[in-house]
């Protein structure tokens, strides 16, 4: 099942998500339905509250940024219940775009490397450190979990430039390939 993609302007994308457990009902399915909708949205990341879900649950396939960003080749997992648990002093600036903020790529300063704590789809416990744009798919989806969206790295000055277009998201009024739900 192809989900609507909930774009800016709704309330569950501001929401701090909540743990899941084992018995959480029906997590085959959403996991399996979550890449589908991710890969007919052409993303490389979706998490739980794009679809409209406050859960602590993203999934990521970077393969098709594999041949400019080597790290992302097999980067293919499922993130549940995940913790930031260290980020590096090292910043650098890079494009990002996001589902839900549909025909909006900014520069969003990030950390080049992070080490995450999270359990797969079979609530097996992982610790691991990734770099480069695994990294900061990593993070940017982390941030889904969290409440937050890209934007929110951005100069009030840049913010206020992209104004318009933010209002244009929120009414829906964005030509693109996918479902979107709006207010
Ligand atoms: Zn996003």
């Amino acid at each position: 099942m192809i989900y609507p993609i909930f774009v800016y302007g709704q309330p569950v994308l501001r929401k701090v998500a909540s743990n899941i457990t084992p018995d959480y009902k029906g997590l085959d399915a959403l996991i399996e339905d979550m890449y589908q909708t991710m890969y007919k949205a052409e993303g490389i990341g979706l998490a739980a509250p794009q679809i409209g879900l406050p859960i602590r649950l993203f999934v990521v396939d970077g393969s098709p940024l594999a041949e400019d960003h080597p790290e992302l080749e097999n980067f293919k997992k499922v993130f549940i219940n995940a913790k930031i648990i260290e980020r590096n002093d090292t910043l650098e600036l890079e494009s990002e775009g996001c589902l839900s903020l549909p025909k909006l790529n900014e520069e969003v300063s990030r950390p080049t490397a992070i080490r995450i704590q999270y359990q797969d789809e079979n609530f097996n416990s992982y610790d691991e450190k990734y770099e480069g744009f695994a990294a900061r798919v990593l993070q940017h989806e982390y941030d889904h979990i969290e409440g937050k969206l890209f934007i929110d790295y951005l100069s009030p000055l840049r913010r206020r430039l992209l104004k318009s277009k933010l209002t244009s998201i929120t009414k829906g009024d964005v030509d693109i390939i996918y479902r979107i739900k709006t207010i």
